[in-house]
Parts: C-alpha cells; structure tokens; sequence
C-alpha cells in the first residue's frame, strides 16, 4: 500500500506531552520523592516515595512490549490499561501503597505514539522521567477513585565517574519535575555543545554531514517562533540527538521519531541513509525539528480527540516556518499538502478527525488534522492567508491552560470568530471534522469551496492548486 510506505519513509513524530494530564483539573496533587539509580549500564533502579497512598500510577499511553520486556516488578504488581487506553502501575489485589521500587532495563527501540523513555547515546543514555509516572490514581474515603496529578520530586544518582545532566538545574538531587518530565541524561559531559540559546547534546556518530545543520537550524526556528509567539522558554532550549545507523525498528528504513515536552525535544535517528541524497535527509531533519519545537511554542488544546488540531498545527506551523526561513518554496508547501491529502482520504472513510487514536489511524491526525488546519487558516479574514497559522496560534495563547484543555471547541470557535470567521464557516469546519465521511473527496471538496481553498478534480483524484 502506497500510503504505509509513506508512513515508513516519513519521519515518525510523536508529541510526548501529546495527552494532557492538566485534564486532573487540579482536583487534587499528591506529592512524593522519586529517586533514579543507573546501577549499571543497562539498567536503573527507581524507588517512589509518595507522601499519601495511591492505588495506580499512570504510565502514559499503554507501550506492552516496552512494560513487558524493560520493567522488572514486584510481585503483587502489574501494568492494566484503562478505557481510554493509557497504561496504570497497580498492585494487582488494587490494594493501596506509599512505596514501591522497580528495575528498569533501558529501552532502545522507538516507542511509537508514546513518550520516548530512553533516548541512547554512544557515550551516555538519557532517562525520560515521564513514562515513570504522569499522574496518579487515589481511592477517597475507600469508596471513589479519583485521578490526581503528581508533583514529585527527582533526585538522580549516577555510576562512578558519570556527569547528569538534568535541563534547567545545576543540581541532581530534589528537583521538581512536573508534567510531561524530562530527558536526564546520564554520561559523559563532552558531549555537550551550548550557545547562546541552545544546549544540544548530540551523539558522537551523528552524521557529520548533519552535526552544524541541528545548531543552525533550532537557533532559526527559535527566533522565528519567539517573534511569532512570543517567548515562551524559562532559560536554553535543550536538544538531544541520537543516531543509529541499524534501524532499531527492523525493516523501517530511515526515519526520524521523538518528542517535545517542557522546553527540550529528543530526537532519535535511526536506519541508514546511504541511499538517499543528503539535502533530503537535512530536509527531514529540519522537519523534524521544526515541528517539534512548533510544539513548544504552540498552545496545547484538548485531549485525544483533539489531536488532529495539535499534530496538524505542528506540521503547518512547521511548513510555513520553513518556507518562511528558506528552507521550502511554496510549490514544496503545496506538495506536502497534497500528499497529505491523498493519504487523509483513504482514512477518512474509516474514522472520523476525532477519532483515530481509538482505531489506530494515529497518522491521520498529521494528514488530515494538516489540510483541516490549513483550511482554517484559509477562512481566516486577511490578506496574507499564509501568515494566519502564527496568528491563530497567538490569539489561542490568550485562552488559560485550563480553558484550553477542557474546552477546546469553544476556544476555537470563538478564536475563529475573533478572526473575522463566519458561522457556517466555522461550522463547516467542525462538520469535517467530526464526521467518519462516506466521501472523504466530496467532504474536501466542499471544505475548500467553503474556506476558500483553489483545487482541481482530475477523473478519481483531487488536489490543491497553487
Ligand atoms: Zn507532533
């Protein structure tokens, strides 16, 4: 099928801090102390220390094979997983508990649609405190279970003669780490690059031919995206690169997969790339990075179902930054359009945008969460259509965290509307979204006849014009 291979030959992206945890609606924290060991060089022990009992610890999206061959547990322990998907840490008679402790093996496979949690250097390994518990699970009065979020507090010990490097901290011990956590690194120091904006670790056998293009790159989109959001980092973006040349995804090829969460992204290359031409590797590179970071600087909304509004913002946000910076012409822009449109039709007969997560069309949220968000920004009043991506963006920035995430839709609707967007338009919008289209050509069609979007329709194919 023309549409997997795409997906393989295309870098994988993932949002680590994709599912929002603030959905807790701060109905209560449960505090504690987590300390991480690296006992050896594959392995870490991590004792949790929780100041009340609690009867799971959520893990993120439900990774089995990762549990099941990485997480060495106690006995009466075990990983379960919820109606919406997402995996617990529970004790299997549910009883409650304060402590427990874990060996963890390191990870060296990509975790599709998930929080990465190693990231393997040459010289170190870095350790994502996120997968180690995002939120937690109480029972009140022995009666109801309530989630509750954790504000836990890290302290890292490394192996003799071993440097950690935890992001914004010169300290490795009692370190609160909120949310979506952080890469850890644990290893040797040299590997280290700093400037000005960006601490960027980047492993020793990342391809030369790449090494200066990560640097320039992640300064460009930072002044970019400070300019058209607004600063939004407390102190250097941290950038951890690993490369690998033998795929760790058997049969994959090249590609590139990771993750943004609070001021860093990781990256992880892996596959070789002997074979295809340098400016199209650097071209994915710079893709990657680009969206990534597009995270960091966009407002987060909603939850899963919301999904195809944060990846297809990334991916626009990204492709006009790039076009903006150079690096695509408007012919490039309009071709990734058009992939994305001929791969989101096949999907869309199957899933609605709001859906996929739930069906497994986790790439629909790039492809047709993309053409969704690019025909917003068509309907948007003004004269340069190509600009309204930033300033959606900006005017979404206003809405409060909470808002955002539990009321996604009417933040939306009224940015729309702030925007000069008229109600059937911005209902149009909504219609293609959430309906499973028996059509999915028909149902694009008619979004660029509303928004204002130039197309043709050639015998079974449709496609965006310049
Ligand atoms: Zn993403």
């Amino acid at each position: 099928m023309k549409y997997k291979k795409i997906i393989i030959i295309t870098s994988v992206i993932f949002l680590l801090g994709c599912f929002a945890l603030s959905e807790l609606n701060g109905l209560g924290t449960v505090k504690g102390e987590v300390t991480v060991i690296h006992t050896d060089n594959d392995s870490w022990h991590i004792d949790y220390n929780f100041d009340q009992s609690v009867i799971g610890i959520m893990t993120g999206p439900e990774t089995k094979k990762y549990h099941d061959s990485s997480w060495d547990l106690p006995e009466d322990f075990h990983f379960t997983k919820d109606e919406s998907g997402y995996s617990w840490l529970e004790k299997k008679d549910k009883s409650a508990f304060k402590k427990i402790s874990v060996n963890v093996k390191t990870y060296k496979k990509i975790v599709f649609y998930a929080p990465q949690p190693f990231a393997n250097f040459n010289q170190g390994v870095s350790i994502n405190t996120g997968p180690l518990g995002f939120a937690s699970k109480i029972r009140l009065l022995g009666l109801v279970e309530m989630m509750h979020n954790f504000d836990l507090r890290y302290s890292f010990i490394g192996l003799k003669d071993e440097s950690i490097l935890v992001p914004n901290s010169d300290s490795t011990e009692d370190i609160a780490i909120k949310g979506s956590g952080y890469f850890v690194f644990f290893g040797n120091r040299d590997m280290i690059t700093e400037s000005e904006q960006v601490q960027l670790l980047l492993d020793n056998d990342f391809p030369s031919s790449l090494r200066a293009d990560v640097l320039s790159t992640a300064e460009k989109f930072m002044t970019l995206y400070n300019k058209e959001f607004g600063k939004v980092l407390n102190g250097k973006l941290m950038i951890q690169m690993t490369y690998d040349k033998n795929s760790r995804n058997a049969g994959k090829g090249f590609g590139i997969g990771g993750g943004a969460q609070n001021g860093q992204f990781a990256g992880i290359m892996s596959g070789s790339f002997d074979s295809i031409p340098i400016a199209k590797v650097t071209m994915k590179l710079r893709t990657f990075m680009a969206h990534e970071m597009g995270h960091i600087w966009q407002s987060h909304i909603g939850m899963d179902d919301m999904r195809w509004m944060n990846e297809g913002g990334a991916e626009i946000i990204s492709h006009r930054g790039m076009v903006r910076l150079g690096m695509l012409t408007e012919k490039g822009f309009n071709t990734f359009l058009n992939k994305y449109l001929v791969e989101s039709i096949e999907d869309l007969q199957k899933v609605s945008l709001e859906a996929p997560h739930k069906k497994g069309y986790e790439q629909l949220n790039y492809s047709g969460g993309s053409l969704a968000v690019w025909a917003a920004c068509a309907a948007i009043d003004g004269d340069n259509k190509s600009d309204n991506i930033f300033k959606m963006n900006r005017e979404l920035a206003k809405f409060s965290k909470d808002s955002l995430t539990r009321f996604p839709k009417d933040c939306i609707a009224s940015t729309f509307t702030k925007l000069g967007m008229n109600q059937e338009k911005i209902d149009g919008i909504d219609h293609f979204i959430n309906t499973k289209h028996k059509n999915p050509q028909d149902a694009y069609a008619k979004l660029f006849d509303l928004t204002g979007i130039p197309y043709k329709i050639k015998g079974d194919s449709i496609f965006i014009v310049e």
